[in-house]
Protein backbone atom coordinates (compact mmCIF):
# COMPACT_ATOMS: atom_id res chain seq x y z
CA UNK A 1 0.00 0.00 0.00
CA UNK A 2 1.15 3.38 -1.25
CA UNK A 3 0.30 7.07 -0.42
CA UNK A 4 -0.42 8.57 -3.48
CA UNK A 5 -0.80 12.11 -4.29
CA UNK A 6 -2.38 12.65 -7.86
CA UNK A 7 -3.10 15.97 -9.13
CA UNK A 8 -5.39 16.30 -12.38
CA UNK A 9 -5.14 19.23 -14.85
CA UNK A 10 -7.88 21.66 -16.43
CA UNK A 11 -8.29 19.23 -19.29
CA UNK A 12 -8.07 16.24 -17.86
CA UNK A 13 -11.38 17.52 -15.48
CA UNK A 14 -12.88 19.57 -18.58
CA UNK A 15 -16.35 17.56 -18.63
CA UNK A 16 -18.41 16.01 -16.57
CA UNK A 17 -17.66 12.59 -18.64
CA UNK A 18 -13.84 13.64 -18.08
CA UNK A 19 -14.42 13.61 -14.46
CA UNK A 20 -16.11 10.43 -14.62
CA UNK A 21 -12.99 8.75 -16.36
CA UNK A 22 -10.76 10.57 -13.75
CA UNK A 23 -12.86 8.61 -10.99
CA UNK A 24 -12.88 5.44 -12.71
CA UNK A 25 -8.87 5.67 -12.76
CA UNK A 26 -9.28 7.11 -8.80
CA UNK A 27 -11.07 3.67 -8.51
CA UNK A 28 -8.58 1.49 -9.85
CA UNK A 29 -5.55 2.35 -7.39
CA UNK A 30 -7.91 2.52 -4.13
CA UNK A 31 -9.19 -1.44 -5.58
CA UNK A 32 -5.42 -1.92 -5.24
CA UNK A 33 -5.01 -1.18 -2.06
CA UNK A 34 -3.42 2.51 -2.24
CA UNK A 35 -4.27 5.50 0.17
CA UNK A 36 -5.05 8.15 -2.34
CA UNK A 37 -5.25 12.49 -2.34
CA UNK A 38 -6.56 13.73 -5.20
CA UNK A 39 -5.87 17.55 -6.19
CA UNK A 40 -7.76 18.92 -8.98
CA UNK A 41 -7.77 21.66 -11.48
CA UNK A 42 -11.07 24.27 -12.62
CA UNK A 43 -12.70 22.48 -15.50
CA UNK A 44 -10.08 23.98 -18.47
CA UNK A 45 -10.90 27.45 -19.39
CA UNK A 46 -12.63 28.59 -16.18
CA UNK A 47 -10.08 29.92 -14.66
CA UNK A 48 -9.49 32.28 -17.86
CA UNK A 49 -13.72 32.80 -17.64
CA UNK A 50 -13.30 33.96 -14.53
CA UNK A 51 -10.86 36.43 -14.14
CA UNK A 52 -12.51 37.51 -18.15
CA UNK A 53 -15.44 38.41 -15.77
CA UNK A 54 -13.61 40.44 -13.28
CA UNK A 55 -11.37 42.22 -15.76
CA UNK A 56 -15.17 43.08 -17.55
CA UNK A 57 -15.87 45.01 -14.34
CA UNK A 58 -12.71 46.83 -13.67
CA UNK A 59 -9.40 46.97 -16.02
CA UNK A 60 -7.42 46.79 -12.34
CA UNK A 61 -9.09 44.44 -10.26
CA UNK A 62 -8.49 44.03 -6.51
CA UNK A 63 -6.30 40.80 -6.28
CA UNK A 64 -7.97 39.89 -2.96
CA UNK A 65 -11.29 40.14 -4.60
CA UNK A 66 -9.51 38.78 -8.16
CA UNK A 67 -8.78 35.46 -5.72
CA UNK A 68 -12.41 35.16 -4.21
CA UNK A 69 -13.79 34.57 -7.55
CA UNK A 70 -10.51 32.82 -9.32
CA UNK A 71 -10.71 30.13 -6.60
CA UNK A 72 -14.26 29.35 -7.37
CA UNK A 73 -13.31 27.24 -10.16
CA UNK A 74 -11.87 24.42 -8.05
CA UNK A 75 -14.65 24.18 -5.63
CA UNK A 76 -17.06 23.08 -8.18
CA UNK A 77 -14.17 20.12 -9.16
CA UNK A 78 -13.51 18.90 -6.23
CA UNK A 79 -17.41 18.63 -5.43
CA UNK A 80 -18.38 17.37 -9.03
CA UNK A 81 -15.37 14.60 -8.20
CA UNK A 82 -16.46 13.44 -4.98
CA UNK A 83 -20.23 12.78 -5.79
CA UNK A 84 -18.41 10.84 -9.29
CA UNK A 85 -16.85 8.87 -6.86
CA UNK A 86 -19.45 8.41 -4.44
CA UNK A 87 -21.91 7.07 -7.03
CA UNK A 88 -19.74 4.74 -7.83
CA UNK A 89 -19.37 3.50 -3.98
CA UNK A 90 -16.24 4.82 -2.84
CA UNK A 91 -15.70 6.93 0.62
CA UNK A 92 -14.41 10.48 -0.35
CA UNK A 93 -14.22 14.30 1.21
CA UNK A 94 -13.73 17.23 -0.85
CA UNK A 95 -11.61 20.22 1.15
CA UNK A 96 -11.00 23.51 -0.03
CA UNK A 97 -7.81 25.18 0.52
CA UNK A 98 -9.08 26.81 3.52
CA UNK A 99 -10.54 23.74 4.86
CA UNK A 100 -7.43 21.70 4.31
CA UNK A 101 -5.73 24.64 5.79
CA UNK A 102 -3.29 25.19 3.28
CA UNK A 103 -1.22 28.05 4.94
CA UNK A 104 -0.11 30.83 2.07
CA UNK A 105 1.40 34.21 2.44
CA UNK A 106 -1.23 37.23 1.39
CA UNK A 107 0.41 37.74 -1.86
CA UNK A 108 -2.72 37.43 -3.80
CA UNK A 109 -3.09 35.81 -7.15
CA UNK A 110 0.83 34.51 -6.39
CA UNK A 111 0.55 33.68 -2.62
CA UNK A 112 3.41 30.95 -1.29
CA UNK A 113 2.75 28.00 0.39
CA UNK A 114 3.79 28.55 4.02
CA UNK A 115 2.62 25.43 5.74
CA UNK A 116 -0.17 22.86 5.34
CA UNK A 117 -2.36 21.29 8.44
CA UNK A 118 -2.57 17.12 7.21
CA UNK A 119 -4.69 16.26 10.54
CA UNK A 120 -8.00 16.45 8.34
CA UNK A 121 -6.55 14.27 6.16
CA UNK A 122 -4.34 12.34 7.73
CA UNK A 123 -8.06 11.00 9.33
CA UNK A 124 -9.78 10.82 6.39
CA UNK A 125 -7.01 8.36 4.50
CA UNK A 126 -7.29 6.20 8.06
CA UNK A 127 -10.93 5.74 7.45
CA UNK A 128 -10.07 4.58 3.90
CA UNK A 129 -11.69 7.91 2.50
CA UNK A 130 -9.94 9.59 -0.90
CA UNK A 131 -9.36 13.11 0.41
CA UNK A 132 -10.14 15.59 -2.80
CA UNK A 133 -8.32 19.04 -2.56
CA UNK A 134 -8.71 21.59 -4.13
CA UNK A 135 -5.55 23.25 -6.21
CA UNK A 136 -4.54 26.80 -7.03
CA UNK A 137 -5.98 27.72 -3.50
CA UNK A 138 -5.27 28.49 0.04
CA UNK A 139 -5.46 30.69 2.88
CA UNK A 140 -3.56 34.01 4.82
CA UNK A 141 -3.07 33.85 8.26
CA UNK A 142 -6.27 36.74 8.19
CA UNK A 143 -8.66 33.87 6.84
CA UNK A 144 -8.53 35.28 3.15
CA UNK A 145 -8.59 33.35 0.13
CA UNK A 146 -5.29 33.09 -1.75
CA UNK A 147 -4.60 31.53 -5.37
CA UNK A 148 -1.21 30.65 -5.98
CA UNK A 149 -0.44 31.88 -9.53
CA UNK A 150 -1.79 30.38 -13.04
CA UNK A 151 -1.14 26.84 -13.06
CA UNK A 152 -0.68 26.25 -9.62
CA UNK A 153 -2.58 23.33 -9.11
CA UNK A 154 0.74 20.79 -9.86
CA UNK A 155 2.24 23.29 -6.90
CA UNK A 156 -0.73 22.77 -4.34
CA UNK A 157 -0.15 18.66 -5.49
CA UNK A 158 3.40 18.51 -5.21
CA UNK A 159 3.18 20.86 -1.18
CA UNK A 160 0.73 18.00 -0.43
CA UNK A 161 2.92 14.94 -1.63
CA UNK A 162 6.01 16.50 0.37
CA UNK A 163 3.48 17.50 3.69
CA UNK A 164 2.18 14.31 3.70
CA UNK A 165 5.62 12.07 3.13
CA UNK A 166 3.82 10.75 -0.19
CA UNK A 167 5.12 8.03 -1.89
CA UNK A 168 4.68 9.84 -5.11
CA UNK A 169 3.62 12.76 -6.52
CA UNK A 170 1.89 12.04 -9.78
CA UNK A 171 0.50 15.06 -12.56
CA UNK A 172 -2.11 13.72 -14.50
CA UNK A 173 -2.45 16.03 -17.96
CA UNK A 174 -3.44 15.67 -21.48
CA UNK A 175 0.37 14.91 -22.29
CA UNK A 176 1.57 11.14 -21.38
CA UNK A 177 4.95 12.80 -19.87
CA UNK A 178 7.16 15.58 -20.73
CA UNK A 179 8.51 16.23 -24.21
CA UNK A 180 11.50 17.24 -25.88
CA UNK A 181 9.90 20.34 -26.44
CA UNK A 182 5.60 21.55 -26.77
CA UNK A 183 4.16 18.69 -28.88
CA UNK A 184 1.52 21.10 -29.89
CA UNK A 185 4.61 22.95 -31.63
CA UNK A 186 6.52 20.17 -33.19
CA UNK A 187 4.70 16.53 -33.73
CA UNK A 188 8.04 14.70 -34.02
CA UNK A 189 8.92 15.70 -30.29
CA UNK A 190 9.98 12.51 -28.18
CA UNK A 191 9.08 11.38 -24.57
CA UNK A 192 11.61 12.13 -22.34
CA UNK A 193 11.16 8.67 -19.74
CA UNK A 194 13.34 10.65 -17.43
CA UNK A 195 14.33 13.86 -16.63
CA UNK A 196 16.63 15.33 -13.96
CA UNK A 197 15.11 17.79 -11.18
CA UNK A 198 17.72 20.58 -12.39
CA UNK A 199 16.60 20.49 -16.28
CA UNK A 200 12.77 20.15 -15.39
CA UNK A 201 13.77 23.05 -13.51
CA UNK A 202 15.23 24.86 -16.44
CA UNK A 203 12.59 24.12 -18.54
CA UNK A 204 9.53 25.16 -16.08
CA UNK A 205 11.39 28.27 -15.18
CA UNK A 206 12.48 28.86 -19.26
CA UNK A 207 8.55 28.95 -20.36
CA UNK A 208 7.29 24.82 -20.67
CA UNK A 209 4.30 25.07 -19.02
CA UNK A 210 3.91 21.64 -18.34
CA UNK A 211 4.70 22.21 -14.38
CA UNK A 212 4.68 24.90 -12.64
CA UNK A 213 8.10 26.28 -12.16
CA UNK A 214 7.18 26.30 -8.16
CA UNK A 215 6.09 22.96 -8.10
CA UNK A 216 9.61 21.68 -9.17
CA UNK A 217 11.00 24.10 -6.75
CA UNK A 218 9.33 22.18 -4.18
CA UNK A 219 9.62 18.73 -5.46
CA UNK A 220 13.25 19.47 -5.20
CA UNK A 221 13.56 21.27 -1.97
CA UNK A 222 11.24 18.19 -0.37
CA UNK A 223 12.30 15.59 -2.53
CA UNK A 224 9.08 14.71 -3.81
CA UNK A 225 9.03 11.71 -6.97
CA UNK A 226 7.63 13.38 -9.05
CA UNK A 227 6.06 11.71 -12.29
CA UNK A 228 3.84 13.33 -15.14
CA UNK A 229 1.50 11.30 -16.69
CA UNK A 230 -1.82 11.69 -18.97
CA UNK A 231 -4.89 11.18 -17.82
CA UNK A 232 -6.49 10.18 -20.94
CA UNK A 233 -5.04 7.10 -21.88
CA UNK A 234 -7.00 3.61 -20.79
CA UNK A 235 -5.99 3.15 -17.07
CA UNK A 236 -5.12 -0.39 -17.33
CA UNK A 237 -2.32 0.60 -19.87
CA UNK A 238 -1.25 4.26 -19.03
CA UNK A 239 2.53 4.85 -19.94
CA UNK A 240 4.87 5.27 -17.25
CA UNK A 241 5.08 9.00 -18.77
CA UNK A 242 8.12 11.08 -16.97
CA UNK A 243 10.33 10.77 -13.85
CA UNK A 244 11.50 13.66 -12.71
CA UNK A 245 14.86 12.23 -10.77
CA UNK A 246 17.09 13.17 -8.38
CA UNK A 247 20.07 11.19 -9.49
CA UNK A 248 21.93 11.90 -12.13
CA UNK A 249 23.71 9.08 -12.77
CA UNK A 250 20.08 7.75 -12.70
CA UNK A 251 19.57 8.78 -16.03
CA UNK A 252 20.13 6.06 -18.70
CA UNK A 253 19.54 8.40 -21.81
CA UNK A 254 22.73 10.15 -21.96
CA UNK A 255 21.22 13.03 -23.94
CA UNK A 256 23.61 16.10 -24.70
CA UNK A 257 20.52 18.41 -25.15
CA UNK A 258 17.07 17.17 -23.60
CA UNK A 259 14.69 19.81 -24.49
CA UNK A 260 13.83 23.05 -26.05
CA UNK A 261 11.66 25.13 -23.94
CA UNK A 262 10.07 28.78 -24.65
CA UNK A 263 8.29 31.48 -23.57
CA UNK A 264 5.76 34.09 -25.46
CA UNK A 265 5.23 36.19 -22.30
CA UNK A 266 8.58 38.16 -22.95
CA UNK A 267 9.05 41.65 -23.80
CA UNK A 268 12.11 43.57 -23.87
CA UNK A 269 13.48 47.04 -23.00
CA UNK A 270 16.30 48.89 -24.19
CA UNK A 271 17.69 52.69 -22.53
CA UNK A 272 20.48 53.51 -25.23
CA UNK A 273 22.78 56.24 -24.79
CA UNK A 274 23.55 56.18 -20.51
CA UNK A 275 26.54 57.21 -18.82
CA UNK A 276 28.78 53.92 -18.17
CA UNK A 277 29.21 54.71 -14.26
CA UNK A 278 29.16 52.49 -11.56
CA UNK A 279 25.87 52.84 -9.75
CA UNK A 280 23.95 52.63 -13.51
CA UNK A 281 22.68 49.22 -13.49
CA UNK A 282 21.14 49.64 -10.18
CA UNK A 283 19.65 53.83 -10.62
CA UNK A 284 17.71 51.60 -13.96
CA UNK A 285 16.72 48.06 -12.00
CA UNK A 286 16.50 49.82 -8.70
CA UNK A 287 13.29 51.58 -9.38
CA UNK A 288 11.90 48.54 -11.54
CA UNK A 289 12.41 46.30 -8.81
CA UNK A 290 10.76 48.28 -6.52
CA UNK A 291 7.79 48.01 -7.87
CA UNK A 292 8.00 44.59 -7.82
CA UNK A 293 8.46 43.65 -11.41
CA UNK A 294 10.78 40.75 -12.18
CA UNK A 295 13.44 41.17 -14.25
CA UNK A 296 14.92 38.38 -16.44
CA UNK A 297 17.79 38.82 -19.17
CA UNK A 298 19.78 41.69 -18.72
CA UNK A 299 22.61 42.99 -21.66
CA UNK A 300 24.58 45.93 -21.50
CA UNK A 301 27.26 46.38 -23.89
CA UNK A 302 30.48 48.10 -23.45
CA UNK A 303 30.77 51.46 -23.13
CA UNK A 304 31.86 53.45 -25.48
CA UNK A 305 32.71 57.47 -25.22
CA UNK A 306 31.17 57.12 -21.63
CA UNK A 307 28.12 55.41 -23.00
CA UNK A 308 26.24 52.49 -22.81
CA UNK A 309 23.57 50.65 -24.06
CA UNK A 310 21.26 48.12 -21.54
CA UNK A 311 18.67 46.18 -22.65
CA UNK A 312 16.56 43.78 -20.15
CA UNK A 313 13.57 41.63 -20.20
CA UNK A 314 10.45 41.74 -18.32
CA UNK A 315 7.26 39.43 -18.28
CA UNK A 316 4.85 41.17 -20.96
CA UNK A 317 2.16 41.68 -18.18
CA UNK A 318 4.65 44.04 -16.72
CA UNK A 319 6.00 45.79 -19.91
CA UNK A 320 3.52 48.82 -19.79
CA UNK A 321 4.39 49.36 -16.52
CA UNK A 322 8.17 49.08 -16.21
CA UNK A 323 8.04 51.24 -19.60
CA UNK A 324 5.82 54.19 -17.39
CA UNK A 325 8.54 53.25 -14.60
CA UNK A 326 11.73 53.97 -16.88
CA UNK A 327 9.79 57.35 -18.34
CA UNK A 328 9.06 58.40 -14.40
CA UNK A 329 12.80 57.97 -13.69
CA UNK A 330 14.48 58.81 -16.67
CA UNK A 331 16.40 62.13 -16.28
CA UNK A 332 16.41 62.08 -12.22
CA UNK A 333 18.01 58.52 -11.21
CA UNK A 334 19.42 58.25 -14.96
CA UNK A 335 19.91 60.13 -18.38
CA UNK A 336 19.60 58.32 -21.54
CA UNK A 337 19.14 59.05 -25.32
CA UNK A 338 16.28 56.91 -25.86
CA UNK A 339 14.13 54.21 -24.22
CA UNK A 340 12.42 51.23 -26.20
CA UNK A 341 10.57 48.58 -25.87
CA UNK A 342 9.40 45.67 -27.87
CA UNK A 343 6.57 43.46 -26.41
CA UNK A 344 6.64 41.43 -29.48
CA UNK A 345 9.63 38.94 -28.67
CA UNK A 346 9.73 35.29 -27.35
CA UNK A 347 12.79 33.63 -25.54
CA UNK A 348 14.09 29.96 -27.01
CA UNK A 349 16.43 28.44 -24.92
CA UNK A 350 18.18 24.64 -25.65
CA UNK A 351 18.55 22.91 -22.16
CA UNK A 352 20.39 19.46 -21.40
CA UNK A 353 23.03 18.74 -18.24
CA UNK A 354 25.24 16.96 -20.62
CA UNK A 355 26.42 20.68 -21.94
CA UNK A 356 28.43 20.53 -19.06
CA UNK A 357 30.94 18.38 -20.39
CA UNK A 358 30.39 19.24 -23.95
CA UNK A 359 31.57 22.29 -26.06
CA UNK A 360 30.45 24.01 -29.32
CA UNK A 361 26.88 23.56 -28.75
CA UNK A 362 25.94 27.85 -28.50
CA UNK A 363 27.77 27.70 -32.13
CA UNK A 364 25.28 25.08 -32.98
CA UNK A 365 22.32 27.24 -31.91
CA UNK A 366 23.56 30.25 -33.45
CA UNK A 367 24.13 28.44 -36.80
CA UNK A 368 20.88 27.07 -37.00
CA UNK A 369 19.20 30.21 -36.17
CA UNK A 370 21.32 32.29 -38.75
CA UNK A 371 20.80 29.82 -41.54
CA UNK A 372 16.96 30.04 -41.24
CA UNK A 373 17.78 34.25 -41.04
CA UNK A 374 16.36 35.01 -37.70
CA UNK A 375 18.05 37.51 -35.87
CA UNK A 376 19.67 36.77 -32.03
CA UNK A 377 18.40 40.29 -30.15
CA UNK A 378 20.17 38.72 -26.62
CA UNK A 379 21.88 35.68 -25.13
CA UNK A 380 22.09 34.22 -21.95
CA UNK A 381 23.56 31.25 -20.64
CA UNK A 382 24.45 29.15 -17.73
CA UNK A 383 25.82 25.33 -17.03
CA UNK A 384 22.85 23.86 -18.29
CA UNK A 385 20.78 25.86 -21.08
CA UNK A 386 21.38 28.78 -23.73
CA UNK A 387 18.82 31.06 -23.87
CA UNK A 388 18.10 33.61 -27.02
CA UNK A 389 15.59 36.04 -27.40
CA UNK A 390 14.24 36.07 -30.92
CA UNK A 391 11.27 38.08 -32.61
CA UNK A 392 7.91 36.31 -31.95
CA UNK A 393 6.86 35.62 -35.47
CA UNK A 394 9.78 32.74 -35.68
CA UNK A 395 8.95 30.97 -32.37
CA UNK A 396 7.73 28.11 -34.28
CA UNK A 397 10.16 27.95 -37.02
CA UNK A 398 12.81 28.38 -34.21
CA UNK A 399 11.65 25.45 -32.29
CA UNK A 400 11.79 23.36 -35.16
CA UNK A 401 14.81 23.75 -36.88
CA UNK A 402 16.55 23.78 -33.63
CA UNK A 403 14.79 20.40 -32.60
CA UNK A 404 15.77 19.09 -35.95
CA UNK A 405 19.36 20.16 -35.49
CA UNK A 406 20.27 18.78 -32.16
CA UNK A 407 17.81 15.63 -33.07
CA UNK A 408 15.98 15.31 -30.33
CA UNK A 409 13.53 13.54 -32.18
CA UNK A 410 15.94 10.38 -31.96
CA UNK A 411 16.42 8.21 -29.00
CA UNK A 412 20.08 9.22 -27.58
CA UNK A 413 22.49 6.32 -28.01
CA UNK A 414 23.02 4.82 -24.78
CA UNK A 415 26.48 5.34 -23.32
CA UNK A 416 28.54 2.73 -22.81
CA UNK A 417 30.74 4.39 -20.03
P1 LIG B 1 -2.96 20.97 -17.17
O1 LIG B 1 -4.23 21.66 -17.48
O2 LIG B 1 -3.12 19.48 -17.07
O3 LIG B 1 -2.21 21.54 -16.01
P2 LIG B 1 -1.19 22.34 -18.98
O4 LIG B 1 -1.85 22.89 -20.20
O5 LIG B 1 -0.87 23.28 -17.88
O6 LIG B 1 -2.08 21.13 -18.46
O7 LIG B 1 0.17 21.57 -19.37
C1 LIG B 1 0.15 20.57 -20.37
C2 LIG B 1 0.57 21.19 -21.71
O8 LIG B 1 1.91 21.62 -21.61
C3 LIG B 1 0.57 20.23 -22.87
O9 LIG B 1 -0.69 20.13 -23.48
C4 LIG B 1 1.63 20.83 -23.80
O10 LIG B 1 1.05 21.56 -24.87
C5 LIG B 1 2.38 21.82 -22.92
N1 LIG B 1 3.83 21.63 -22.94
C6 LIG B 1 4.75 22.62 -23.07
N2 LIG B 1 5.98 22.14 -23.08
C7 LIG B 1 5.88 20.79 -22.96
C8 LIG B 1 6.82 19.73 -22.90
N3 LIG B 1 8.14 19.95 -22.98
N4 LIG B 1 6.35 18.47 -22.74
C9 LIG B 1 5.03 18.23 -22.65
N5 LIG B 1 4.09 19.19 -22.72
C10 LIG B 1 4.49 20.47 -22.86
N1 LIG C 1 -7.00 26.68 -12.60
C1 LIG C 1 -5.74 27.35 -12.41
C2 LIG C 1 -5.25 27.92 -13.74
O1 LIG C 1 -5.90 27.78 -14.76
C3 LIG C 1 -4.71 26.50 -11.77
C4 LIG C 1 -4.27 25.29 -12.59
O2 LIG C 1 -4.94 24.88 -13.54
O3 LIG C 1 -3.22 24.73 -12.24
O4 LIG C 1 -4.23 28.55 -13.77
MG1 LIG D 1 -0.97 23.20 -15.80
Amino acid sequence: MALIVQKYGGTSVGSTERIRDVARRIARFRREGHQLVVVVSAMSGETNRLLALARDLSPDPDPRELDVVAATGEQVTIGLLAIALHSMGLKARSYTGAQVRILTDSAFTKARILAIDEANMRADLDAGCIVIVAGFQGVDGEGNITTLGRGGSDTSGVALAAALHADECQIYTDVDGVYTTDPRIVPEARRLARLTFEEMLEMSSLGSKVLQIRSVEFAGKYRVKLRVLSSFEDPEATSSGTLITFEEDDVMEQAIISGIAFNRDEAKISVMGVEDRPGIAYAILGPVAATNIDVDMIVQNIGASGHTDFSFTVNRTEYEQAMEVLLRERGTAFKAREIIGDNRICKVSVVGIGMRSHVGLASKMFKTLADEGINIQMISTSEIKISVVIDEKYLELAVRMLHRAFELEKEPVPSTA
